[in-house]
């Protein structure tokens, strides 16, 4: 029925065209199969050679121990915390909401690190939400916040404690993003008893040796 509306050279046109598309899908599945297992014997060919000279290159002493307690700490802890960037200074695992890397004490240890929230803030880059108000992370100046829409977001898990405001709140968050106030009640780590003697969140005692949220040093006696 196509063909009785349009020109036979057109149909024609059409007809090879749609012959022809298998043969170069097929082509190119080929060519980017070929691709994929260059690809990958050169990475089996780099990690053979690393092993080999993994033995011979020794890198700083107790790094390997420092890899080993961070696997460790991200097995059971980087879900809820959200460790999953890496420190600027130590490579160790931290989290936006850080306020210090508690490996290594370096301030705002995540920052420039890819954010999973849509928006950033100018101030201290880290992840903010279109509907906030206000950075929930820094105490920044306001945003002009681009929507008027409230999002749900199953982040949230607690409420602001300002009784005119009483919007949810996510984890770790130090100020309101709705109404900037401070956030009071400390947060808790779940399966973490410890809490920090300055700042009284939750802190990591076994591992840590900062406090994420105030820099204190952290005593394991
Ligand atoms: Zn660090
Ligand atoms: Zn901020
Ligand atoms: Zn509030
Ligand atoms: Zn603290």
């Amino acid at each position: 029925k196509l063909q009785e509306r349009i020109r036979p050279e057109v149909a024609e046109m059409l007809r090879k065209a749609i012959q022809l598309d298998p043969a170069d899908r097929y082509k190119n599945a080929i060519e980017r199969y070929a691709a994929f297992a260059e690809l990958q014997s050169r990475a089996r060919k780099q990690r053979r050679a690393s092993k080999r000279n993994g033995s011979k290159k020794t890198a700083k002493p107790g790094s390997s121990w420092r890899q080993l307690q961070w696997r460790e700490f991200q097995r059971q802890f980087r879900a809820e915390l959200d460790t999953r960037h890496q420190c600027r200074r130590c490579e160790g695992p931290v989290a936006e909401s850080m306020k210090a890397c508690p490996w290594c004490g370096f301030d705002n240890p995540a920052r420039g690190a890819t954010t999973r929230m849509p928006a950033h803030c100018p101030r201290c880059e880290r992840g903010v939400k279109i509907d906030w108000n206000y950075c929930a992370w820094c105490y920044g100046p306001g945003f002009e916040a681009e929507t008027t829409r409230r999002y749900s977001d199953k982040r949230y898990v607690s409420k602001c404690s300002n009784t005119r405001c009483k919007q949810p709140l996510m984890p770790f968050m130090r100020y309101c993003p709705w109404c900037r106030s401070k956030v009071k009640r400390p947060w808790k780590i779940p399966g973490s008893k410890h809490k920090c003697k300055a700042c009284n969140w939750g802190i990591v005692k076994e591992y840590w040796n900062f406090c994420a949220w105030c820099r204190e040093p952290v005593k394991r006696t």
